[in-house]
């Protein structure tokens, strides 16, 4: 049969393994046994709802045997093996592997890394064999195959002869040069380690037989005559591995190292995870391990991510990704749930409706929520970092579902204060909140930097009070869900209502209105619909104008909403506020005594625009405007 070609994905990485200089070639063993178990894995699942399979538990086992005259080393297993069609698939294609992604392909450096942290599969056998043979036979196919390659020049399929369902791999061992030596490799001591340090846990026993020596039994002769001991050799098999899975273990026998690197492995993430915790709950009965990854992943916030845990049920895996079992606003969480009261043969939409999975979905968020609290207190910069990557999903947490979830949330949320600019909690916040101050303040902007700027904070500021600004789009609609916190209200900086207004000025501003009614109203005629009305301001104190809205629609919702892909469009009502401090106030006056109504039109438009600007809203007419400064200038 004619030799086939390896796609271009599997040749790249191909290439990378057998070029490779990595230092832990030994990684090869686990790749393969893993393979092993996985393929056991699910012949064993199948085992249990149908006899035809006919092995029960004991009888799996994955085996390694070594031959240092052919330099050969096997690993083979009764799990459920691979048709024609799946080995040309599986092993011709491997890109397709959901551990692998070509970063950086030519930088060594980075190839090291990649390998190191998730372990590449199959093809790793290449860093040490320069021939690998897969003879396999699908479960409940009469026929056998062999797949066999010598690298990156392509690979055959054959035909082959095989008694029972499984797969057995043939490595053919490298020759041994100045700086690798690859027939240890081939030494029983060697591998029983290497399966000791990287495949204790693999739930399967890993096998082999080992030689050992015993003394020869002696006569009664050679005994009294002290004849030196004769040794012989025999042959044991040998379990290697001890078979608990990790999440199983005494806590005590673990190491934060074991943790870290089982998530590395497992969950395909190149960066160590931010947090773990190992969990054994009695009621329900579940043994879990979660992670908080310490970035989010490159899809997180799309659609494409699914959330979810692994879900085993004693010790066998039986979903992949169990949405149920994590809420939406703990998508980040990754990690895996066992639970010996599931039923094993239990189909995803009865899961849904299980009623043991719902308790211990609760616990679970439970302890999560526990966690969180725990790392805010104990290890603050810790948690503004998970914050950085997640807080956006808490955020959502509180607004979606009608607000159903803010009790449980609103405690762990963080944002930029004025005060140096910090992260501060709401509990933060209100506990640092003045005895005269009524409300937690906030000011909405694109950044801390753009909110600074804006005029509506000076009043709040000049009072002393600190004001939470909000630069996320959802922010506001969170707070808006929230309402309160421990009884305090949240107010806009933008409100028409701040709280701070003493009865005297208010007075003040209001007779000056009534003054100046002829030359607001024809500045809001100019205006005629940009705003709903001009006034004059009590919050300004430097800047000449600003914005704000009246009603439930703030200007930044109103951009928010505005920029999703719906044809309703929708406005807030804009109030343009004029400071009537400012010497411009007195221009207008003078303009608007000598009854030049068209330049006060003029300087309408222009003072608009200027408060649009510092809001960071687009001016609807550009050129009017240059123009405008121009003339007036
Ligand atoms: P990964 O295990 O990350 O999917 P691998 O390169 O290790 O990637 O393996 C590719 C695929 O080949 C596996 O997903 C599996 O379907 C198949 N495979 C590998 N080894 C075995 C095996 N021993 N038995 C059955 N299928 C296997």
């Amino acid at each position: 049969m004619g030799k086939k070609q390896f796609k271009a994905e599997s040749k790249r990485l191909l290439e990378m393994m057998i070029h490779s200089i990595y230092t832990h070639k030994e990684i090869f063993l686990r790749e393969l046994i893993s393979n092993a178990s996985d393929a056991i894995d699910k012949l064993y699942f199948k085992s249990l709802t149908d006899d035809k399979v006919g092995l029960s538990k004991e009888d799996f086992a994955i085996w390694i045997k070594a031959d240092k005259d052919s330099r050969t080393l096997k690993i083979t297993d009764n799990g459920i093996g691979m048709t024609e069609e799946e080995l040309e698939n599986n092993l011709g294609t491997i890109a397709n592997s959901g551990s692998f992604k070509f970063k950086n392909e030519n930088k060594l450096e980075e190839d090291n890394q990649i390998i190191g942290q998730f372990g590449v599969g199959f093809y790793s056998a290449f860093m040490v064999a320069k021939k690998v043979t897969v003879v396999s036979k699908a479960y409940g196919s009469d026929k056998a195959y062999q797949w066999e390659s010598e690298g990156v020049n392509g690979y055959t399929i054959t035909e082959a002869e095989k008694q029972s369902a499984g797969t057995e791999i043939t490595l053919e061992l490298l020759e041994d040069t100045d700086d690798e030596n690859y027939t240890e490799f081939l030494d029983q001591y060697r591998l029983k380690s290497l399966v000791r340090k990287y495949s204790d846990y693999i739930r399967f026993p890993v096998k082999m037989e080992c030689t050992h020596s015993r003394p020869k039994e002696q006569s009664e002769e050679d005994k009294e005559a002290k004849k030196p001991l004769e040794y012989e050799e025999y042959i044991e098999v040998e379990t290697l591995n001890s078979m608990v899975p990790l999440w199983k273990k005494n806590k005590s026998e673990l190491k934060e190292e074991d943790y870290k690197h089982f998530y590395t492995e497992k969950f395909y993430d190149y960066n160590e995870p931010l947090k773990y915790a190992h969990i054994s709950n009695e009621m329900p009965a579940y043994n879990a391990l979660l992670y908080i990854p310490s970035k989010a992943p490159f899809d997180f916030y799309s659609k494409e991510y699914e959330k979810g845990l692994q879900l085993y049920s004693n010790g066998v895996l039986i979903m992949d990704k169990c949405a149920d079992l994590l809420p939406d606003y703990y998508s980040f969480v990754k990690g895996l749930v066992d639970s010996e009261d599931l039923s094993l043969n239990i189909s995803r939409e009865m899961l849904q409706h299980d009623r043991q999975l719902k308790v211990i979905a609760k616990s679970i968020e439970k302890t999560i929520s526990n966690e969180l609290k725990k790392m805010l207190k104990n290890e603050r910069e810790k948690y503004e970092e998970f914050w950085k990557a997640f807080g956006l999903q808490l955020k959502y947490g509180i607004y979606s579902d009608y607000g159903m979830n803010k009790e449980k949330l609103q405690d762990l949320l963080m944002f930029t204060s004025s005060n140096e600019h910090k992260l501060v909690t709401l509990d933060e916040y209100v506990t640092g909140m003045r005895e005269e101050q009524k409300y937690i303040y906030y000011a909405t902007g694109e950044s801390a930097a753009r909110i600074e700027q804006l005029p509506q904070t000076e009043l709040v500021k000049d009072n002393g009070f600190e004001i939470l600004y909000l630069t996320d789009n959802i922010d506001e609609f969170a707070i808006k869900t929230l309402r309160q916190y421990k009884d305090k209200e949240f107010k806009s900086v933008s409100a028409d209502d701040l709280g701070l207004e003493n009865a005297e000025k208010k007075e003040e501003i209001k007779a000056k209105e009534e003054e100046n009614s002829g030359l607001l109203e024809t500045l809001a005629k100019a205006l005629d619909g940009k705003v709903s009305k001009v006034i004059l301001s009590q919050r300004l104190k430097s800047h000449p104008v600003c914005i704000t809205s009246e009603g439930e629609i703030s200007l930044e919702m109103e951009k928010v909403l505005n920029s999703m892909p719906t044809d309703q469009k929708i406005q807030a009502q804009r109030v343009l506020e004029i400071n009537p401090e400012h010497e411009i106030f007195g221009k207008l006056q003078s303009l608007d005594k000598s009854g030049d109504s068209d330049k006060l039109g003029k300087y309408a438009k222009l003072l608009y625009d200027q408060a649009l600007l510092i809001e960071g809203m687009d001016i609807e007419d550009p050129v009017e405007f240059s123009n405008l400064i121009c003339e007036l200038m």
